[in-house]
């Protein structure tokens, strides 16, 4: 890693080691998640001017009116999209920063990562390079489609929050997948987790949560 991809003071390992210490007193037991959250740099997948607050545990503005999600959220959805079988294809509906992307470059074989807004593409694709992620496929589209040519898939997680599950996403999980999404409108949403077995969908609903939109169409 080159010394600005390790980070320095408020970006520095002894910082990111504190976020990973408070998130495991909130309840995140996959060491694995843990580990690779440990090792990868937030700071990167933001402007410069907000690095310094990289390592709080919060939601950040990437731009476009998007944000970079809440790292105990980014890891809690993780843990549950991964328990159970190993999933070697996942799907990400909104790369966003790419952070989440990143994240599950390194837990599983393949990620597929679809986003809507152009620019922000571009930026996580730049980020991907830099760090040698090269596990990681991206489509300028909207994804309440998924992405088809490529289903099905292991886990699908979604990081912006349609009204509804989007029929799509359940039809291209593989039997025995997992789905991980955020339901519901600006007030009101909730995580839900969805599982296949052959035709059947098992759904269970987490917490209460706060998503940007699942917005249609591409920019
Ligand atoms: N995982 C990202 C989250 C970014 S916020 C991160 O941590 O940085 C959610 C993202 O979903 C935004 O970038 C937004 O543009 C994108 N999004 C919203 N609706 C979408 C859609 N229909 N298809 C693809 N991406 C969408």
């Amino acid at each position: 890693m080159t010394p600005n991809q390790r980070g320095i003071g408020m970006t520095s390992q002894r910082t990111r080691d504190r976020l990973i210490m408070r998130l495991k007193e909130q309840g995140i037991e996959s060491a694995d998640v843990l580990s690779v959250m440990k090792d990868l740099p937030r700071h990167l997948f933001m402007d410069e001017a907000l690095a310094s607050r990289a390592y709080e545990d919060t939601a950040l503005p990437i731009g476009h009116g998007q944000t970079i999600s809440q790292p105990f959220i980014v890891a809690k959805m993780t843990e549950i999209l991964l328990q159970g079988l190993p999933k070697n294809k996942v799907l990400e509906v909104g790369t966003g920063s790419g952070y989440q992307t990143a994240v599950l470059s390194r837990l599983v074989e393949r990620v597929y990562s679809v986003e809507r807004i152009s620019p922000l593409q571009n930026q996580a694709r730049e980020r991907f390079y830099q760090l040698k992620l090269n596990n990681i496929k991206l489509k300028h589209s909207d994804g309440s489609w998924g992405w088809d040519d490529n289903a099905p898939y292991d886990g699908i997680i979604v990081t912006c929050a349609p009204e509804e599950v989007p029929h799509e996403l359940l039809r291209q999980l593989a039997p025995g997948g997992r789905l991980v999404i955020p339901v519901g409108g600006s007030v009101g949403q909730s995580l839900r987790v969805i599982d296949r077995n052959g035709n059947t969908f098992e759904e269970t609903e987490l917490d209460a949560v706060s998503f940007v939109p699942l917005l249609s169409g591409q920019i």
